[in-house]
């Protein structure tokens, strides 16, 4: 049997050691005073990184995003994203919830949404039968999307749009560092088209948590007192911040390792005769359709009894993630498993 490799989420990865003498190195202090040093130099370094003004340390991506989407909006206004968006679909109906307002669904193409398609999506004004826009939230990368990034070019298009309508842009930017070493965009341009970015470094970065909120001075202040409200308080949370802070400075420039292993796998998928289809592949997220010879449930069985965890991701479709974790050889493992699943030998 082999070692167990994981592709369920970039999620599951374990600190690094040098990760944890980072952690057990750093100073802290009570954050709920403003009083933890390592948490203030990470909300200061990863402010400056996407050109913003301050930055608030959460627990998780779903309360940055949640934070960030109550700041922006109030009761009766909306939100538009992208049908497959992570805040619409995965955060527990937390906009409906937590702010009240509802949420404009556009169907983009694998996550992404078009300028003209955000501009189709804003409510007629001075008309009460309609909630009021306010916001316009775009992920990148995109999850469901299969990894798919924006581009500076094609953000800074969908930022014309909302300035014209004075909407406020947010960044769900739990992949963008994946986005940043896909497109080789710099991330201190973001700063000039987002109010408000949400990063997590508990993905390709290796963390085992947080996530940083990022935005204008006043903006963080008010997010702050939602933080808190929701329960977000930390008090010696700079052992995490650490390793967040460690993250930041090594894990970002090995993430083109995750996304090489990744297109090998859809080279590897696009051969399989169980195969239908594969999103194309642009980061480290692979989803692809499963013909009838295995449903998604049991072809995850499949792997499982080769010591291989991966998602079903609705009807037929399966995801992998590559992460820190996947090693060169569990790589070379995980092609020969997926090539001995082809009814017909693959020739070596
Ligand atoms: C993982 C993820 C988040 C945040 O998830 P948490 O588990 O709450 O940290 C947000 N958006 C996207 C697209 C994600 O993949």
């Amino acid at each position: 049997m082999i070692q167990k490799i994981d592709l369920r989420s970039d999620t599951v990865t374990k600190p690094t050691p040098a990760m944890l003498d980072a952690m057990f190195a750093a100073p802290v202090g009570d954050d709920v005073y403003g009083e933890d040093p390592t948490i203030n130099a990470l909300e200061e370094k990863a402010a400056a990184l996407f050109g913003m003004e301050a930055g608030l340390f959460c627990p998780s991506g779903t309360m940055t995003n949640q934070i960030a989407i109550k700041v922006h909006t109030a009761p009766l206004t909306e939100v538009i994203c992208d049908i497959s968006a992570h805040i619409h679909q995965y955060e527990g109906g937390g906009i409906a919830f937590n702010s009240a307002a509802s949420t404009a669904l556009v169907h983009g193409e694998r996550g992404k949404m078009t300028p003209q398609q955000v501009e189709a999506h804003i409510r007629p004004l001075d008309n009460i039968h309609f909630p009021e826009t306010k916001l316009v939230a775009l992920e990148n990368t995109c999850n469901k999307g299969g990894g798919a990034f924006y581009t500076l070019a094609e953000i800074a298009a969908i930022y014309e749009v909302c300035k014209r309508h004075n909407l406020a842009l947010h960044l769900d930017g739990a992949r963008v560092f994946n986005a940043l070493a896909a497109s080789g965009d710099q991330a201190s341009d973001y700063g000039l088209y987002f109010d408000s970015i949400s990063i997590c470094l508990s993905k390709g970065l290796g963390a085992p948590v947080g996530s940083v909120l990022l935005g204008s001075k006043d903006f963080i202040k008010r997010a702050r007192r939602i933080r808190k409200v929701l329960g977000g308080g930390m008090r010696q949370a700079g052992y995490l911040a650490a390793a967040c802070m460690y993250a930041l400075d090594n894990h970002a420039e090995r993430l083109q390792d995750d996304h090489r292993k990744a297109k090998e796998l859809e080279q590897v998928l696009l051969q399989s005769d169980y195969v239908e289809s594969v999103l194309p592949v642009e980061t480290n997220i692979v989803i692809f359709k499963l013909n009838n010879r295995y449903t998604d449930a049991a072809f995850v069985q499949a792997l499982a009894q080769q010591n291989i965890l991966a998602s079903s991701f609705g009807p037929q479709m399966i995801r992998f993630v590559t992460h820190l974790d996947v090693t060169d050889d569990m790589q070379q493992n995980l092609v020969q498993v997926l090539q001995s699943l082809n009814e017909q030998e693959v020739p070596a």
